[in-house]
């Protein structure tokens, strides 16, 4: 008999609570002002559960920004997509060795 019964269903994200893999229902907005700059945005996931807990922990922290629903959470990153990184295109030439030379040819 297989046990794994582990298979992702979809897309559904799952709580970040440590060993938890409850769907997740709320989004925690944190950022560590020691590491992160201030625009940057790390989000726990949380089912029922672990929110408390989670939230406890960030606010200790003094990270927490702000508990969002998953609805919200989408929302809001629907509104704020980051553009797509263009592909790395080097249009830099390398200097071919000939600085040129700053002496205006004599008359
Ligand atoms: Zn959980």
């Amino acid at each position: 008999m297989p046990d794994a019964d582990d298979a992702a269903p979809g897309d559904v994200p799952v709580c970040s609570g440590k060993g938890c893999r409850a769907p997740a229902v709320w989004a925690l907005v944190w950022n560590n002002p020691k590491v992160h700059t201030p625009e940057r945005r790390k989000v726990w996931l949380a089912c029922d559960d672990h929110r408390a807990h989670l939230v406890t922990f960030l606010e200790a922290r003094s990270f927490l920004r702000e508990v969002l629903t998953m609805e919200e959470l989408r929302a809001s990153e629907s509104t704020s997509q980051p553009p797509p990184e263009p592909a790395s295109e080097s249009t830099s030439q390398p200097a071919s060795g000939s600085v040129a030379a700053e002496h205006p040819s004599a008359p």
